[in-house]
């Protein structure tokens, strides 16, 4: 009987396609496997089977299936429920969520670029095809699957390559970019002949004409911890030899020709590089203790629930608790946090605990590892603990028990582009549920829908309201700067109450933390005389000034200029420094205190891992007293030496036109604000402000989220907003403004006649251009109670009558389901 299959391709097309299978394969296929398939002319993809069956489909012939890539499925029953639960909530498609979930390495197809792995040994000898690829990349090392496959003559290359890849020979480009870690590395060691310590004196007197290789030699003999005695040496990897002593590998092999060194792999295991030891269990405190207590009576009848502790009441001790007791059950947890405060700090602190049963998944960890532990997910050694952003969701899990949701108002949490626009607290509360799993929410500032849901019941409600060892929560006191402003009274941003708090605490070798929202104040540069101010030219925004780089920079489409000399509209040689950045806090602050040692944390200095970590182990060793950040500094992180957080503009942050703009802002002011104190000292925030009088402030002063719960609640319900009314933004996209307006209004039209006044607009969103195609949003509201299955199936109609319309061909309709 002739097999087919059901296949999902990494494309953004509605549904599935159907393949037939070659006899040669039908023995190998299975759901959840991935294949190469033919798509389009002459493109191939890597493709996941859904579904094996015996029905050719009726309105096409059929192409074969190329090569079965797995002898096991990649993805899981469950998993693939969970994806179409997420196309379906986020109406986009499978091809969407495909894309999203799995790491490059498992998703080639043929244009994916592939280069050589500069670490790489062979351990085994490799195969005359393997060999073929790799000679063919040394000649030019980095090429496109399709181009290989040219060259070399090997028809159906992605199984080469697939090997070549778990073998780390070659890598996939993208990964380059980050610190790529190596699982075999290579070390260094003396030769059997010189292991005497005779041997080593006379090599030193043979070397004397050799300097390089003798400092070289010296350098191993310093490294490795060698004095001619019988004792364990110290490893020595080849790339810390030649590292440290500033050689090149001429020089090594040299000695290596000389029979002084031999060299060796060693495997070091990416995952578990380092062997750690467990400790026990910090015991919680009786507050705690009660919490935790009160947690696991709610998931008796509650698949959710809140936990809202205030800054450092041990939120994150109580999660130990609940991952040790899942774990005992026999059940596997997922850890989710937002992106940025995933860092050492909490790894840490995890992995003390849980050490090697803890797996970390990171978007900024290189592909090849993201893959490992993918696959180490499918083993039976699977890991216990996954801590990890967003996307580790899309885990193979088996044994789910406990989701916990760190943070969980954190708005990264929501995926802005491309789709699918998940939100990975809703997904992964749906995630839990397809396992019989229990989601904890927790946080110090709830979302409003979350603690609205946690209100009425329908999450359970656990409340931590002291610090651990009854810290105190930090004394805020607000400035109002438009009146120090008016008086003149103001040096740059900085009130005299700030400065003068600033420079106690450094006279106290205690530290600071400056907090400047970023959002409406990226640095500009302005014409003094005219006012002109760059834009981009693809993009309706202004361009962001970089003084360091001495570069103007889109935002959204990353478009670099350089800084024009003169003005283009006036020809005026003036051109300021406006707005508010970091920068330019950075710059005052060294001036008023010129012997502070000062760092700044912002996107622009933080875009690797490790300049991140390196910012937070500064701050944390006392190397630094001024912490100068955007939102980045809020995020659960602890210090403590912090005596004073100054906000230095509280109005940015109200001001946002946005419903949410005032839950943000408290929930920024309280993180923000929480990082300030210390166990035996209150701590102190400057909340400057240029409107002292609104409530919102003094909800910020006394920590009073439940005010602000109140009047928020009160809006949302008078102007139809969540957690009343659901959201679904359409945004439509065309190169041409005239056919772009037509369409919006014809789209527009159609929902309207559906959907009534629940359809708003269309209009122009505040950046109405991007990357050459203008932009038009169209806003569906709808209620709580009503059938969101029926309003999607509306929309995915209207949809297919605009671009099935002649005049709005290439049109881009895509939707953004519950928007942040
Ligand atoms: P949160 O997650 O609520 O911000 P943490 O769990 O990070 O709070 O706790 C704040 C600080 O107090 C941390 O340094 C943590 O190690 C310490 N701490 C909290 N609870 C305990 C406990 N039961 N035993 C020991 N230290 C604790
Ligand atoms: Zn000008
Ligand atoms: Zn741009």
């Amino acid at each position: 009987m002739k097999k087919y299959v059901d296949v999902i391709v990494p494309l953004p097309i509605a549904g599935q396609y159907t393949y037939s299978v070659p006899d040669e394969l039908t023995d190998k296929i299975k759901a959840g496997c991935r294949i190469v398939v033919p798509f389009g002319s002459k493109k191939y993809y890597t493709a996941i089977v859904t579904k094996v069956h015996q029905t050719a489909p009726e309105a096409y012939e059929t192409k074969d299936i190329m090569e079965v890539l797995d002898e096991s499925p990649v993805l899981l029953r469950r998993q693939y429920d969970f994806w179409q639960w997420l196309a379906d909530y986020y109406l986009c498609t499978l091809g969407d969520v495909y894309k999203a979930a799995l790491p490059s390495g498992m998703k080639l197809e043929s244009e994916t670029l592939v280069v050589l792995n500069p670490e790489f040994e062979a351990l085994q000898p490799l195969s005359e095809k393997e060999q073929r690829i790799l000679d063919l990349l040394g000649n030019d090392s980095e090429q496109c699957i399709t181009q290989l496959e040219k060259s070399s003559g090997i028809k159906n290359l992605l199984p080469v390559i697939k090997a070549l890849l778990e073998k780390e020979a070659i890598l996939v480009k993208e990964e380059l970019k980050r610190s790529y870690k190596p699982r075999v590395e290579t070390r260094v060691r003396l030769s059997a002949a010189m292991q005497t310590e005779e041997a080593v004196h006379r090599q030193f007197d043979a070397l004397a004409r050799a300097p390089k290789q003798l400092a070289l030699l010296m350098k191993y003999i310093e490294l490795s911890g060698w004095t001619g005695e019988k004792k364990e040496l110290k490893e020595v990897s080849r790339k810390a030899l030649l590292d440290s002593a500033g050689a090149t590998s001429a020089v090594l092999n040299g000695l290596i020709g000389k029979g002084v060194f031999e060299i060796y792999s060693f495997e070091i295991g990416r995952l578990s590089a380092e062997q750690v030891s467990v400790s026990p269990l910090n015991p919680l405190s009786s507050a705690q203790q009660q919490a935790y207590s009160e947690i696991l009576t709610h998931f008796h009848q509650k698949n959710v629930c809140l936990l809202h502790g205030v800054t450092a009441s041990g939120k994150t001790e109580i999660y130990i608790h609940l991952i040790q007791q899942a774990i005992q059950a026999g059940k596997q947890v997922l850890y989710l946090l937002p992106e940025i405060a995933l860092t050492t700090q909490i790894t840490e602190r995890l992995k003390r605990v849980f050490g090697n049963r803890l797996g970390i998944y990171h978007s900024k960890f290189p592909d090849a590892e993201r893959v490992e532990i993918w696959r180490k997910q499918l083993t039976d050694d699977d890991y216990d603990v996954i801590l990890g952003v967003r996307s580790s969701v899309f885990l193979p899990f088996r044994r789910l028990g406990l989701v916990i949701v760190d943070e969980e108002h954190e708005n990264t949490y929501k995926q802005q582009d491309p789709a699918p626009r998940y939100h990975a607290r809703n997904a992964a509360i749906v995630l839990a549920s397809m396992f019989g799993a229990k989601t904890l929410l927790g946080t110090a500032t709830p979302c409003i829908e979350t603690y609205y849901n946690a209100v009425h019941g329908k999450y359970g409600w656990v409340q931590l309201t002291e610090r651990h060892q009854n810290v105190l929560l930090p004394h805020i006191e607000v400035v109002d700067i438009k009146e120090l402003a008016r008086k003149k009274r103001m040096t740059a941003q900085f009130s005299p109450l700030l400065l003068q708090k600033i420079r106690e605490a450094l006279e106290q070798k205690e530290q600071v933390i400056l907090f400047q929202n970023r959002r409406g104040f990226a640095p500009m540069i302005e014409c003094r005389t005219c006012g002109w101010i760059p834009k981009c030219k693809n993009c309706d925004v202004s361009l962001t000034y970089h003084k360091g780089l001495n570069q103007l920079t889109c935002h959204y489409c990353g478009y670099t200029y350089e800084v024009p000399k003169s003005c283009p509209a006036c020809g005026g040689v003036e051109l300021i420094n406006r707005g508010f950045g970091t920068e330019k806090i950075e710059d005052d602050i060294k001036l008023i205190f010129p012997d502070a040692r000062v760092a700044r944390m912002d996107l622009d200095t933080t875009r690797t891992r490790t300049a991140y970590e390196r910012i937070i182990a500064d701050f944390e060793d006392g190397k630094t007293d001024i912490l100068i950040g955007t939102q980045m500094v809020s995020k659960g992180l602890d210090f403590d030496r912090v005596s004073v957080v100054g906000i230095l503009n509280a109005d940015s942050m109200m001001n946002y036109p946005d419903f949410r703009s005032y839950e943000r802002a408290f929930q920024l002011m309280a993180q923000v604000a929480g990082r300030a104190g210390r166990k035996n000292k209150q701590g102190l925030v400057v909340l400057q402000t240029k409107s002292p009088d609104l409530p919102l402030i003094a909800q910020v002063v006394s920590n009073d989220y439940g005010g602000l719960f109140q009047s928020q609640i009160e809006e949302r319900n008078l102007f139809k907003y969540p957690p009343f009314y659901r959201l679904i933004y359409v945004y439509l996209k065309h190169r041409k403004e005239e056919v772009l307006d037509q369409a919006a209004d014809l789209m527009a039209g159609y929902l309207r006649n559906g959907l009534g006044s629940r359809v708003l607009g269309p209009d122009r969103p505040p950046v109405s251009r991007i990357q050459t195609l203008f932009i038009k949003k169209i806003v569906v509201k709808i209620e709580q109670q009503a059938s969101m299955s029926k309003v999607r199936e509306y929309l995915q109609q209207v949809q297919r009558a605009i671009v099935e319309d002649e005049r709005f061909r290439s049109l881009l309709v895509y939707y953004d389901v519950d928007p942040m």
